[in-house]
């Protein structure tokens, strides 16, 4: 049976374990009450953790053959689920990413000056922001196989680079996970 090992994180049956933050997990856990949730870690065998009504349920292990109704339901839930997260973002992910993206530029900053533009390496998606011409490194977000659960760094000019670790900015609050929480943590953190 897989184990959950306090607070966040999970060992499979064959001896993998998968580290998450604590916020992640209370996230997944609130999210699992109404539906199944798939939470994929980043290790190169990777494990995914699935969540029903508030708590673990399975753990999909590379290692071993999925049962035929797990695998269904995974991929009627999403179907780019596929094995793709350690080797990138898949090209339908950036399809919604675009239109996301495009539609908080029109909708939550309505100023043809400044705009969000994204752009992609490995699983990482990078959203730079263009301030009447001058394009500017915001924060960057990790894919991890869901569109709701991006793991969220912003960028440290004091540092010249991304740092996930850092909370204490203004707007980190709006950091949920999701990329508008991203675009609205960026703005106020780096305002237009
Ligand atoms: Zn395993």
């Amino acid at each position: 049976m897989p184990k959950e090992i306090f607070p966040s994180s999970f060992e499979c049956d064959c001896g993998h374990q998968s580290d998450f933050s604590e916020r992640t997990v209370r996230e997944m856990k609130t999210m699992s009450q109404k539906k199944k949730v798939y939470l994929a870690d980043s290790a190169p065998e990777e494990h995914t953790i699935v969540f029903h009504r508030g708590k673990m349920v399975e753990i999909q292990c590379p290692k071993q053959p999925q049962s035929h109704d797990t695998r269904k339901s995974a991929s009627k839930s999403r179907p780019s689920m596929k094995r793709s997260t350690t080797r990138g973002i898949p090209d339908e992910v950036k399809t919604d990413v675009e239109a996301i993206v495009q539609h908080f530029n029109m909708t939550a900053i309505r100023s043809p000056h400044c705009v969000y533009v994204p752009r992609y390496k490995g699983k990482f998606l990078y959203l730079d922001r263009q301030d009447y011409g001058r394009l500017s490194p915001i924060c960057r977000l990790e894919y991890t196989g869901k569109m709701e659960d991006w793991s969220f760094a912003i960028y440290k000019y004091s540092d010249e680079r991304y740092d996930a670790e850092e909370w204490f900015f203004p707007g980190a609050e709006h950091a949920d996970g999701t990329l508008e929480g991203a675009m609205k943590a960026g703005l106020e953190a780096y305002p237009a």
